[in-house]
């Protein structure tokens, strides 16, 4: 038989094809704040129009871009829109970017510190550095008995901080007892579901007026899930919660949690960025009392999904929980013991190159470059803040500490469910809610990359027009 043609894109296509593509994504970037922000496609809108079939025989590049232009990108709810106010920001910048784009040209896999050495030791120093710029309690350099990881989301981290704290306990686990808050993200009753640990044992701890946690009652439930011959094992508070912002009392949470011997594993994924910042670092206050930490710095500090920072104060017990060591991967290396296999800080074997765009953010930027993003964020939300206290019909319904400001029409549950899903339509902008002390609230989530001042004044406009307009209709 003839030997097959080279099915290959050739260097000189790829060439050709690459800088094609980092055309079409500057385009994008140029021409994403015309485009409606979130997607008005119906489900099942895309799928429709997509080839019934994979295709037998390869297709021109040209033909794969052509439809990602008509088909794909009509379905897209635009992340780094300027007018993009919903759930939380998406890390990205162009540094970020080209760090992934190298990150897949290398395709480097890395499990082991043997499968690439500079994949683990550049992630190792990256997340020292972290611990520097965010002024993190020095238990967590991986110098001492701890050291950071990057994990693909929050989720993950809080999950494998559990299954460490799990370990620890040397308990039997349907007695296990995990505690959060009612503000908690939904992360971590996954993790207990995941870890096998008995949704029975999962403590919602109710939150004082200002959606913290409250520690008397924790306290009481933690005396009383003894006293029943329970073992409290874990405990995650949040710096920053998903719907308010709130950040849960930690000094007081770190004594009881040592007192009792229990994992205490801090949620910052949002807000732990605003750190990088010394006027901002009283959010940690209390974070040298916790197991571990994770903060994302694909939500707030330009870095595009995934890569979430977590760390722990004792790598050992998180390696106990985590490693197996099939022959197929005995190597001298770790049988030195000087290296780390990042593969046992984590649930999956293999993994990506991610510290390479962390390390590209942080080099191109600098210290400072972060410290202005931040600032501008925070000081665009106290500035909405404010706009939202002086006018007659909106209340605020909590203070916002740092980049999200959580408000309401002083009207009913309908009358803000009407001006979100107006907004939303218009494609000008786009706001999520969330349940607060039963009411409805509107939430102003500030914090993309080229989000601006003027941004945050449209918005605010078309937030009031939609309030009079419902004011008329209603
Ligand atoms: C966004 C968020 C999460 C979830 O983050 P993932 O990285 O998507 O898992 C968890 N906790 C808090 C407080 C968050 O803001």
């Amino acid at each position: 038989m003839a030997p097959q043609q080279n099915y290959h894109m050739s260097p000189e296509e790829f060439r050709h094809w690459g800088y094609q593509v980092i055309d079409w994504i500057t385009n994008y970037w140029e021409n994403v704040e015309k485009l409606p922000v979130m997607s008005q496609v119906e489900p099942g809108g895309i799928k429709g129009k997509l080839q019934e079939t994979a295709p037998q025989k390869g297709e021109s590049f040209e033909a794969i871009l052509k439809d990602l232009n008509e088909i794909i990108l009509p379905g897209l709810t635009h992340w780094q829109s300027p007018n993009f106010f919903a759930f939380f920001p998406t890390g990205t910048s162009a540094p970020s970017v080209l760090g992934e784009l190298i990150s897949a040209g290398l395709g480097v896999q890395g499990m082991l510190w043997a499968t690439s050495p500079a994949c683990t030791e550049l992630e190792t120093h990256v997340l020292d550095w972290l611990v520097d710029m965010l002024e993190l309690p020095k238990q967590f350099l991986s110098s001492g008995t701890g050291g950071g990881v990057i994990q693909d989301s929050a989720s993950s981290a809080s999950l494998v901080a559990l299954l460490a704290a799990r370990e620890q306990a040397k308990a039997d686990i349907s007695k296990l007892v995990v505690y959060i808050s009612t503000q908690t993200h939904s992360s971590i009753e996954k993790g207990v579901k995941i870890a096998g640990l008995r949704l029975e044992n999962l403590r919602l701890i109710e939150v004082d007026s200002t959606y913290a946690m409250r520690t008397d009652l924790l306290q009481q439930c933690i005396e009383a899930d003894i006293n029943a011959g329970l073992t409290p094992c874990y405990l995650a508070a949040t710096i920053g919660t998903t719907s308010s912002h709130a950040i849960d009392p930690i000094p007081e949470l770190g004594e009881i949690t040592r007192k009792y011997n229990i994992w205490l594993h801090i949620d910052a994924a949002m807000s732990g960025t605003a750190a990088i910042c010394p006027e901002f670092r009283w959010i940690h206050q209390g974070l040298e009392l916790a197991d571990s930490y994770c903060f994302n710095p694909h939500k707030w500090m330009m870095t595009n999904f995934d890569c979430t920072c977590f760390y722990v104060r004792d790598r050992a017990k998180l390696t106990q929980a985590l490693s197996i060591v099939p022959d197929y991967l005995k190597n001298q290396a770790t049988e030195s013991g000087k290296v780390i296999d990042y593969r046992d800080w984590q649930i999956p074997l293999g993994r990506r190159f991610r510290s390479l765009k962390l390390w590209f953010v942080i080099r191109y930027y600098g210290i400072e470059g972060l410290q202005n993003y931040v600032r501008k964020h925070i000081a665009l939300a106290q500035e909405f803040a404010e706009w939202v206290k002086s006018h007659s019909s909106f209340e605020l319904v909590v203070n916002p500490p740092l980049n999200l400001v959580c408000f309401r029409h002083k009207g009913s549950a309908r009358v803000n469910e009407v001006i979100l899903n107006s907004l939303n339509s218009s494609g000008q902008l786009y706001l999520t809610s969330t349940q607060l002390n039963q009411k409805l609230t509107l939430r102003m989530s500030i914090g993309q990359a080229t989000t601006e001042r003027i941004h945050v004044e449209q918005a605010w406009k078309l937030i009031c027009q939609a309030a009079e307009s419902v004011e008329i209709t209603l």
